[in-house]
């Protein structure tokens, strides 16, 4: 059997220390899950359920490569944010066994067109060109959950040209990596390959081309992203 058209790889991710890479499938993102980053976007924090959108896992785009700064805005929020990848799937998987799924984690960006974002929320249409936009996931290479645990506080940080812009701590988060899980995999049926997105403390800004982001995550790693 052959494809009709030129079939591709899957995009996959760098391991750290390892030759080999790890096969994304999709990118789930989790909205507003720090409480002083829902407030500066307007919201009250509170426990209702937490919300999902998805980038196209050919968003996704290696650390080392320079962030194009994309088209149709003004706008561009970087958003640094701990990334879960899952080795195994699961349907209504139960948050004490959630992190059996986790095959490991890195530091990745949730890159926003926040003017469309914001366009969009108010005329209540979906987000996909302020969110999912080529390129709009930059993410460093993973860190098996084998090797460094399954991080539940630590720093989470990014800034601009060597200027402070985000800075919070994994603790802080409104819902953790299981309660993610639980959440997530009642509304889908996870796979092996996917990857979550959990969520960015406060301090969300815009960047300019020029401009380079450094961010990290304690015990997970960092990275360093130019805009171009
Ligand atoms: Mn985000």
């Amino acid at each position: 059997m052959g494809y009709v058209i030129e079939a591709w790889e899957p995009t996959s991710l760098e391991v750290a220390g390892s030759a080999d890479r790890f096969p994304v499938r999709r990118i789930f993102c989790v909205g507003r899950n720090y409480a002083e980053h829902a407030r500066e976007m307007g919201f009250d924090p509170d426990r209702e359920p937490p919300f999902f959108f998805m980038k196209p896992s050919d968003a996704l785009r290696p650390a080392e490569a320079p962030f194009p700064y994309p088209s149709r805005s003004e706008n561009v929020h970087h958003e640094v944010e701990l990334v879960v990848a899952l080795g195994r799937g699961g349907k209504d998987v139960a948050k004490e066994q959630a992190l059996d799924l986790v095959w490991g984690y890195a530091v990745g960006l949730d890159m926003t067109r926040r003017d469309l974002q914001g366009e969009m929320k108010k005329a209540g249409r979906p987000w996909e060109a302020g969110k999912a936009f080529d390129a709009s996931a930059p993410c460093g290479a993973l860190r098996p959950a084998a090797e460094i645990g399954h991080p539940k506080s630590g720093a989470i940080w990014l800034k601009v040209n060597e200027e402070s812009r985000q800075s919070g701590d994994l603790s802080e988060l409104i819902w953790s990596v299981p309660e993610t899980i639980e959440h997530l995999s009642s509304l889908f049926e996870l796979k092996p390959g996917d990857l979550i997105f959990t969520g960015t403390p406060a301090g969300v800004g815009p960047v300019k081309p020029g401009d380079v982001m450094l961010a990290g995550i304690e015990g997970v790693g960092e990275i360093a992203v130019k805009v171009v």
